[in-house]
């Protein structure tokens, strides 16, 4: 069983060393800064998540929906004492379903979710709750991954770690960081979220918003420094191979904001798989 308050923490190095900072070892959690609250202490709080008066235990209660959101929702509702009456329109999974086929025994494809960030932490009380079984989830250069090919401009690059690659992907990457660390904060936004300092974590967030709220994802990029130095190439590379997941350049029109909650709460890095789905 993997366990969520022993998950393994991100990646330090991805975060600059910052006099003050938190422990390396703190993790990152999904404290994004909209809504910066701690699900995870809420749900190893020992008094639980609330309480209703004894007169309304047995209370029916709508839950509208029995995906991840409602089924989580009716199993809070019950510990309560109240008595959740799910209403589901199609079938209960929602979009976290999985398939199976009889002429495949064994192979089974998710229908929506397949890959869920440790930093997830309260995503994996449940899983926990469950007894499912996780296992790291096979992303382009992921350790587990047996070998990564990267196709560019016509040449194909074979890779079982960064290393392996020529250093032109270093250089996006590191341009890349270079990116959201000038012109976003992200590592002060990363190490207040280790350190769960919600009032750093919204000076932070309110200083960005009024310029970057406009802004796309693309604009961020092209006007970044670090991007015009290393030149097109680099862009359009990071466009098509892009970061975690892989490409990201279906992504350049949305805000920039949209990829910053991503990538502050390192939801597209270290993902892990439910056996079986
Ligand atoms: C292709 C795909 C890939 C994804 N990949 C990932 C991933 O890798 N990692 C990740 O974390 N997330 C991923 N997601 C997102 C993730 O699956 C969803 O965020 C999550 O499952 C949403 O759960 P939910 O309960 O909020 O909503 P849903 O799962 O959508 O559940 C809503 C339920 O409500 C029902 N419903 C709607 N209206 C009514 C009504 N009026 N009456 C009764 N029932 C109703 C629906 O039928 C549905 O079952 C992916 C999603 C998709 C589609």
């Amino acid at each position: 069983m993997t366990i969520a308050t022993e998950l393994p923490a991100s990646d330090p190095s991805s975060t600059t060393s910052i006099p003050g900072a938190p422990p390396a070892e703190a993790p990152i959690t999904m404290l994004n800064p909209d809504f910066p609250f701690s699900y995870d202490h809420y749900l190893a709080h020992p008094e639980g998540l609330g309480s209703v008066p004894p007169e309304l235990y047995g209370t029916e209660v709508a839950v509208v929906g029995a995906g991840l959101s409602g089924l989580v929702t009716a199993y809070e509702l019950m510990k309560l004492g109240l008595r959740p009456v799910m209403y589901e329109a199609d079938q209960i999974g929602g979009r976290l379903r999985t398939a199976n086929f009889p002429s495949a025994p064994g192979v089974v494809a998710d229908l929506g979710g397949m890959r869920f960030p440790v930093s997830g932490k309260a995503f994996y009380h449940y899983v926990d709750l469950l007894g499912l079984q996780t296992q790291d989830f096979p992303n382009p250069l992921a350790p587990v991954t047996s070998s990564t090919v990267i196709e560019l401009a016509g040449e194909k690059h074979y890779a079982n770690t960064t290393a392996d690659l020529p250093p032109f992907f270093r250089e996006v990457a590191d341009a890349w960081k270079a990116a959201v660390n000038d012109g976003a904060q992200f590592a002060g936004m990363q190490q207040a979220i280790r350190a769960r300092d919600t009032a750093r974590i919204k000076e932070l967030w309110n200083e960005l918003l009024p310029r970057l709220d406009e802004q796309t994802f693309y604009g961020f990029i092209a006007g970044s420094e670090s991007f015009k130095e290393a030149g097109f190439a680099h862009r359009e590379a990071f466009g098509q191979v892009g970061f975690g997941t892989g490409g990201w350049d279906t992504d350049f029109p949305n805000s920039i904001l949209e990829i910053l909650r991503v990538v502050y709460t390192d939801a597209d890095d270290q993902h892990r798989l439910i056996a079986g789905g």
